[in-house]
């Protein structure tokens, strides 16, 4: 799953995300990274859709910060762009419980909002904007990069 990637539509993100989605048996971490209109929500729709989630579903959680939903296994999807009490506020959100939950799914945009609150084991997926529909996708697992 890691390596990096180019795509060039929303359909080509999406398709990259669905199957890493697909291929997933357990809880796993994916930390999004890449300023606004990247494509952190594509990416994190094709997530949901690889296990099973109407991406329709998938939008960024603008005030709730966190929605939860039920397909294959369970998706968090996070939002952390209007965070603003540093690590309280992520305390607050209940991000531990979902890291410890099992079988979660949890998908973060705005992961450079974390700050020091550390998620072992996450990848970390760093979308930037080449131009036109070009996108470069960079994914790397913590246990390998570090
Ligand atoms: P973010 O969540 O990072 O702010 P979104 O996923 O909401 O960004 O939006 C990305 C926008 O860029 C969408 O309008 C999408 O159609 C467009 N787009 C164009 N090319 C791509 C691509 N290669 N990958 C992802 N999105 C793309
Ligand atoms: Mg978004």
């Amino acid at each position: 799953m890691t390596g990096e990637y180019l795509t060039r539509s929303a359909e080509e993100t999406f398709g990259l995300a669905r199957r890493m989605g697909e291929a997933l048996g357990g809880a796993a971490v994916f930390l999004l990274a890449g300023d606004l209109g990247a494509g952190k929500t594509v990416f994190a729709k094709g997530l949901g859709a690889g296990l099973g989630v109407d991406p329709d579903e998938v939008s960024s959680p603008t005030f709730t910060l966190v929605n939860a939903h039920d397909g294959r296994l369970r998706l968090y999807h996070l939002d952390l762009y209007r965070i603003e009490g540093g690590a309280a506020e992520i305390y607050d959100l209940g991000l531990e419980e979902m890291l410890s939950e099992a079988d979660a799914v949890v998908v973060i945009e705005w992961a450079e909002r974390l700050g020091s609150f550390a998620v072992p084991g996450a990848y970390r997926v760093a979308i930037s904007d080449l131009g036109g529909d070009e996108r470069r996708i960079e994914i790397s697992h913590a246990e390998h990069a570090e």
